[in-house]
């Protein structure tokens, strides 16, 4: 009954039917549902959001900055990664994580059986910070609405906050990565496994084993829902 109802239905009238809201259509033996879920509808589209920031001067980091450094990737993807602000390599290339850090990022995301191109890549800050200093709060308030719209926009299934200041900020607590980490937390819905950063992984590798831990439990998790 399921799947020859489910043939009726073209790939363009579902996807018509998700533009709509619907979400999902459930089938019983006695009646057909369609299930309205606006919290999965964004409201806006990332190209509104990213015209919107411009060539943006809200905080004191766009003295020294290059680039805006938007979120890139799969805007329909289930998992997204958050890091901090980029670093000289992603200032130049205007691209979040390219540089050390980054490649490393791509394994980790190859690791549990995904492509780059599969998820959401983004920051909390668009801007370098100076010498890679953590953002200040201020500059942080100025740009994480930003990274909340496109989350809104996006809805993905997982986010996974890389290291201390992406955890912070994402989940408002003051909550340290080492509390945190390997557990997964709720950011309005949506499940958030903080993890450390990239960058920590290359000064101390031995942390590689922990997130490695954290990751397959994002991997299970996406897989079993
Ligand atoms: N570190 C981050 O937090 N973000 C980047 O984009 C690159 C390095």
């Amino acid at each position: 009954m399921e799947t020859e109802s489910l043939k009726l239905l073209t790939k363009k009238q579902l996807e018509h039917l998700r533009e709509l809201g619907v979400e999902g259509i459930r089938f019983t033996p006695t009646e057909t549902r369609i299930e309205a879920a606006p919290v999965k509808t964004g409201t806006e589209t990332f190209e509104q959001i990213h015209q919107e920031i411009g060539n943006c001067t809200r905080c004191p980091l766009h003295e020294e900055r290059t680039h805006v450094v938007h979120t890139e990737g799969n805007r329909k993807a289930r998992l997204m990664f958050v890091g901090e602000a980029p670093g000289a390599d992603e200032d130049a290339q205007a691209r979040p994580f390219v540089g050390r850090a980054g490649q490393l990022l791509t394994k980790i995301i190859e690791a549990i059986g995904l492509k780059r191109e599969d998820v959401l890549i983004g920051n909390v800050n668009r801007c370098r910070p100076p010498g890679n200093r953590p953002p200040m709060p201020d500059e942080v308030a100025a740009c994480k609405p930003y990274l909340l719209r496109e989350i809104a926009a996006a809805q993905p299934e997982v986010i996974v906050v890389l290291g201390n200041t992406a955890t912070k900020n994402l989940l408002d607590t003051r909550e340290g990565i080492t509390r945190l980490r390997g557990n997964f937390q709720d950011y309005k819905g949506i499940r958030v496994m903080p993890t450390f950063h990239p960058a920590y992984l290359l000064r101390d590798p031995s942390k590689k084993r922990e997130t490695w831990e954290d990751l397959k439990k994002v991997r299970d998790y996406l897989d079993n829902s």
